[in-house]
């Protein structure tokens, strides 16, 4: 089957089966052709919080579907890829239990990269376009933040009053860029501009223009009158940028900074799946029961 049959074929099965595909932007590029939305991880749970459709594949990761399936127990949530987050996957019930106990009575922010047991454990959920926000409206002088921290040193930037206390993960695709990549970069674009993801490391964070989600570096590079931009973030947002704009100049850091686990998904995959229903994501209802009322609460901000 060529690109063009499987895309009809999917388009057609969705309909069928009343099914909606939600897709990360760190995706292959490509699934974009069937994607009902894409999206950051704060929009696809905005959307998965309202969707009418009876089934919901996600292309994405783990935490993203069990996330769409805690927002609509109701509903099947697909995942074509059993694929999990690494970052997610560096704190688990039991580590996230002793990071509280030896931090007693404090809030607890988690980023939404985590599992849903770890979100059930939490008291707020947090993503990267809202995470300063989610911080600030606990009204509290000191936080816990888990499991990134280099989004938790990001958000202490810019809210020097209140002392947050980071688990000690981070996301080993944008760990991968350094300050010396940027500065290689910049020296031959003089005139762009430096986008940055706050999962960077504070290296890079420094040298930036701007530092914002997937969603806020996408809004900048558009309403923005510069013309070139050096993006500091997975390389599915690079190239998505460069489809936008193709008159601006959207320079990568390297094709090499991408997610494994976010590549795994194909329109083959994604049409199986839209057949077979497999790979269907549950979630223990005890944890969920939990868990929503940390993703409910980020949710109202
Ligand atoms: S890019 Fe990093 S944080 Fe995002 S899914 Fe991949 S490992 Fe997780």
């Amino acid at each position: 089957m060529d690109k063009k049959e499987l895309i009809e074929k999917i388009n057609k099965i969705k309909k069928q089966k009343n099914a909606i595909i939600l897709a990360h932007c760190y995706q292959n590029i490509e699934i974009d052709f069937v994607a009902d939305f894409v999206g950051d991880s704060l929009g696809l749970s905005q959307l998965a919080a309202k969707t009418d459709a009876d089934k919901i594949i996600f292309a994405g990761v783990y935490f993203m579907a069990e996330t769409a399936k805690i927002l609509n127990p109701a509903k099947k949530v697909y995942l074509p890829n059993i694929s999990g987050c690494d970052m997610a996957d560096m704190i688990n019930l039991k580590q996230i239990k002793e990071f509280k106990a030896k931090n007693p009575d404090t809030p607890v922010v988690c980023y939404i990269n985590s599992t849903a047991a770890v979100k059930s454990e939490c008291d707020i959920c947090a993503t990267s376009s809202n995470a300063i926000e989610v911080v600030k409206s606990l009204n509290t002088d000191k936080v816990l933040f888990v499991p990134d921290k280099y989004l938790a040193k990001w958000v202490e930037k810019n809210l020097p009053d209140v002392q947050i206390t980071a688990y000690q993960g981070y996301c080993p695709t944008h760990y991968k860029i350094n300050a010396d990549d940027i500065l290689n970069k910049k020296a031959e674009n003089k005139e762009a501009i430096v986008l940055s993801h706050p999962e960077c490391k504070d290296e890079v964070i420094e040298i930036s223009d701007f530092v914002g989600s997937t969603t806020q570096m996408m809004k900048y590079c558009k309403e923005s009158k510069n013309k070139e931009f050096i993006v500091a973030t997975e390389f599915g947002v690079v190239q998505r940028l460069q489809r936008d704009y193709p008159n601006k100049k959207i320079i990568p850091i390297s094709n090499e900074i991408y997610c494994p686990s976010m590549k795994e998904n194909t329109l083959e995959d994604i049409l199986y799946t839209l057949e077979n229903e497999n790979n269907e994501v549950k979630v223990d209802e005890n944890i969920a029961k939990k868990a929503v009322n940390c993703i409910d609460r980020m949710l109202k901000i």
